[in-house]
């Protein structure tokens, strides 16, 4: 029998093909990124509770980069990573 049949540990889930995700996230202090969008500074307001979408961008299902969004443009982009996950 030519078939191999291969003993993986199953540590980890099958292997599944990478796609882009994007997650909803607080704007924490000190931080210094870039909307993608708009080009500002997703900035932290301590007395507006900011949220922002960061994206894992995978191209070719391999991961590429992270792009942040403020929460208003990453819907004003049209969701391009899909829709964010509290
Ligand atoms: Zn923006």
């Amino acid at each position: 029998m030519a078939t191999k049949t291969k003993t993986r540990p199953r540590k980890s889930p099958p292997k599944k093909k990478w796609r882009s995700r994007a997650v909803v996230r607080n704007i924490e202090a000190g931080s210094s990124v870039d909307c993608s969008h708009c080009e500002e500074r997703v900035k932290f307001q301590a007395k507006k509770r900011g949220q922002q979408v960061i994206c894992n961008v995978y191209v070719g299902g391999v991961w590429d980069r992270v792009e942040h969004y403020h929460l208003e443009c990453y819907r004003k982009a049209g969701q391009p990573y899909g829709e964010a996950a509290a």
